[in-house]
Parts: structure tokens; C-alpha cells; sequence
């Protein structure tokens, strides 16, 4: 049986306090709860790693940095490395966000070293892939989706590669309250998984956790986990309210 997952991504939301307190009442919703089949993640600021880390229970929810930096130390003023994040506690990295691609020219070949780090110090890197608006339109988005993973993650040895958690996020979807029809989701991660097949083997297909993410939300999760590819989402907006998350956790 594959992990299902669901992992917020707070992206550049919330002060220290306001992440604390978020993340202790996802904390108390998630405990309270009781059965442990979803693996949760919160995705916070760098800032707040440590001490969120701190206010869950670290059996039942891990902590993610949304970056790392691409060298693994020294003057790179203002960067902060994969051995960093490690030592927080954290145990997730988000990778290849659609947002730091674009916003930050994060290119294949930095992609390819800041995984390298992060599976060095013992993360799981959460690696996002995923296509544009006119990409889709166009109806080449598999070629698109196949390229950013052939230049990127499908380079590591397979043992390195079976160590990762892929999600992918159609960018018209992030953050736009569209959401890819149930049906493009699960097309997509089936595809996914068939590339992994051929590259890895199915034995490794089978195994690895795939997430949906873009304009998730209690509300359309359910249907959106129902699906045999989809295992599970990372969450933008909805993660910022406990209740909401919550939700989203109670799909499967
Ligand atoms: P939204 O859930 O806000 O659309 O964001 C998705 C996302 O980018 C998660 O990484």
C-alpha cells in the first residue's frame, strides 16, 4: 500500500505566531482524530521550522521547508542549506514549486543539486512538476510534465529516486480556485506513474506517492482521492485554516 499524503503549503503566509498557532490546531485536530492512514505534512516559512516542529506531535505530523538552497554551504548570504533545514527537525523539503521556478529562475540544473542535498541530509524532498496554462491548451502537457522529470529526478539511481514524494500541480490550478477536472488529475499521475514504470520499474511505480495539488479543498478532495493514482495533495490556500486542512485530511 502506497502513503497517502496530504502536505500543506503555507507558502509566504503567516508570522512566526500565526504559524504556531496554526499549526498547533491542526495539531490538535489531527490528534484528536486518532487513526494515523494519512501522513500529514505542514509546509511552513523557514522561519517557523523549528518551532513548529516543536508544538506537533512528530509521530503524527511531519514539518516541511518549501526550499533549500542549492550549495551546501558558505557564502551564499541569505541562503539557507538542506543541512539547516535537517537540523530543525524538519524531515521534508518542497521542491520545483511552479512558483520558484518562475519567480526565482529555478532551472533543472539547480533542481538537480538542491535534491542531491536534500536527499544527502536525510529529507524527503517533495518534488513538483507540473504544466501552464497554454502547455495544457495546447494538449502537450505530457511532454511538458515527461521533460521536467527526465531532466530533473528521473537522472537519480533508483534507490535515491524511491526516497521521493512527486506532486503534481497544473499552474492554471494553483491558487486560481480551478481545479483540474478529477478526471486530468488522475490521467496525469497514471501517466506519471507509467513513466516511472518504464525508467524504474513497476515495482517502483507501485510504491512511490504521488500527490495532486491546485485549487484543492475539503469540498472536491474526496472525489479527487477516490482516484487509484492520486495519493493524496498539496494544499496552498486551504492549508491556513485548521478546519479546512482538517478536511482535506478526512477525504480518504
Ligand atoms: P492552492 O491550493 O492555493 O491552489 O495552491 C496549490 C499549491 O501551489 C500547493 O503547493
Amino acid at each position: 500500500m502506497r502513503k497517502k499524503i496530504v502536505a500543506g503549503n503555507w507558502k509566504c503566509n503567516t508570522n512566526l505566531q500565526e504559524g504556531v498557532e496554526l499549526a498547533k490546531a491542526v495539531n490538535e485536530l489531527v490528534v484528536a482524530k486518532g487513526d494515523k492512514d494519512v501522513v500529514v505534512v505542514l509546509g511552513t516559512p523557514f522561519t517557523h521550522l523549528t518551532k513548529v516542529v516543536e508544538s506537533v506531535d512528530n509521530n503524527r505530523i511531519g514539518v516541511s521547508a518549501q526550499n533549500c538552497g542549492a550549495e551546501a554551504k558558505g557564502a551564499f548570504t541569505g541562503e539557507v542549506s538542506a543541512e539547516m533545514v535537517k537540523s530543525t527537525g524538519a524531515t521534508y523539503v518542497i521542491l520545483g514549486h511552479s512558483e520558484r521556478r518562475e519567480y526565482y529562475n529555478e532551472t533543472s540544473e539547480i533542481l538537480n543539486k538542491k535534491v542531491a542535498l536534500t536527499l544527502e541530509n536525510g529529507l524527503t524532498p517533495i518534488y513538483c512538476c507540473g504544466e501552464p496554462l497554454e502547455i495544457r491548451e495546447a494538449e502537450t502537457q505530457n511532454d511538458f510534465v515527461k521533460k521536467q522529470l527526465d531532466e530533473t529526478v528521473f537522472q537519480l539511481p533508483v534507490d535515491e529516486f524511491k526516497k521521493l514524494v512527486i506532486a503534481y500541480e497544473p499552474i492554471w490550478a494553483i491558487g486560481t480556485g480551478k481545479t483540474a477536472s478529477t478526471q486530468q488529475a488522475q490521467d496525469m499521475l497514471a501517466f506519471i506513474r507509467s513513466l516511472i514504470a518504464d525508467k524504474f520499474g513497476k515495482d517502483v511505480a507501485e510504491e512511490i506517492s504521488i500527490l495532486y495539488g491546485g485549487s484543492c479543498k475539503a469540498s472536491n478532495a474526496p472525489e479527487l482521492f477516490s482516484q487509484p493514482d492520486i495519493d493524496g495533495g498539496l494544499i496552498g490556500g486551504a492549508s491556513l485554516k485548521a478546519e479546512e486542512f482538517l478536511g482535506i485530511i478526512n477525504a480518504y
